[in-house]
């Protein structure tokens, strides 16, 4: 079962938003109070309580309005920075799971402070992780790991009914998001690609530049100074670990 990524094709996105929908569901997420903003994007940005929110993009090409829509969630790093980050503070707060390579942020997120909290939303390159100050629980996206290890797809992939968003093996998924930029591209779209796709288990196809769909489609910052950054803590608190 190891080893799975989802392909996010954000060619076949109608921003229905039945994802968003479905992943409150699975979770137990409550709605969220919005206001009019000037956007169709509802809410207004990811929360404790939105793990999955379908980013609204308006762009001008060739004198036309066009839409941009990017299902935006966790992109479930191969080497999360979050985690080394979290690490420092609490063992145990982000873990993955050895079934999916899932990143899943644990009820011990609690024991962080709101300092510790500011420095792995930082370390994340997506500025995904986000904190119920009340509860002081540090949540995200959590590739619905539970749906995943008992043969079921994550529930927004469920609820996706025009292909936008795919699950699987790693390797099909790679396989798949590569075949769909030579479609596109055979079809004019000489920018299509894929996004960090060596690095992330959420890998994005997009068919403009990345930062039209969202500031943060591709990783922000340099990600091996944020584990610098991140990485003399942890060893201040695993001494052993500077060893050899
Ligand atoms: S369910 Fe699919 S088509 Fe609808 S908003 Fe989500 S990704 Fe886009
Ligand atoms: S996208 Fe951000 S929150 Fe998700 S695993 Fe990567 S660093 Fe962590
Ligand atoms: S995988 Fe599950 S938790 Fe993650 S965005 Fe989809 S429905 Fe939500």
């Amino acid at each position: 079962m190891a080893d799975k990524s989802f392909f996010i094709d954000t060619t076949r996105c109608t921003a229905c938003r039945g994802c968003q929908i479905a992943c409150k569901q699975w979770n137990s997420l409550p709605a969220e109070k919005t206001n009019n903003w000037g956007s169709f994007q509802n809410p207004a940005d990811l929360s404790h309580n939105t793990y999955k929110l379908v980013r609204f993009s308006e762009m001008v090409s060739g004198g036309r309005l066009k839409w941009c829509f990017f299902p935006d969630q966790c992109r479930h790093c191969l080497d999360p920075p979050c985690k080394d980050a979290a690490e420092a503070y609490v063992e145990g707060a982000v873990l993955v799971d050895p079934a999916t390579g899932a990143v899943i942020y644990t009820d011990k997120t609690r024991e962080l402070s709101g300092e510790a909290f500011k420095e792995i939303k930082a370390a994340c390159p997506y500025d995904i992780p986000r904190r119920d100050d009340s509860k002081g629980l540090i949540a995200k996206c959590t590739m619905c790991f539970d749906r995943v290890q008992n043969g079921l797809l994550p529930a927004c992939v469920k609820a996706c009914c025009t292909g936008a968003l795919n699950f699987g093996d790693r390797s099909a998924m790679l396989s798949a998001a590569k075949k769909r930029v030579e479609e596109l591209k055979a079809k004019g779209y000489a920018k299509a690609q894929i996004l960090d796709a060596d690095s992330v288990r959420a890998i994005f196809l997009v068919i403009d530049d990345p930062k039209s769909y969202h500031p943060f489609a591709i990783a922000q910052g340099e990600v091996a100074s944020r584990r610098r950054l991140a990485l003399p803590r942890l060893f201040d608190r695993n001494p052993g670990m500077i060893a050899g």
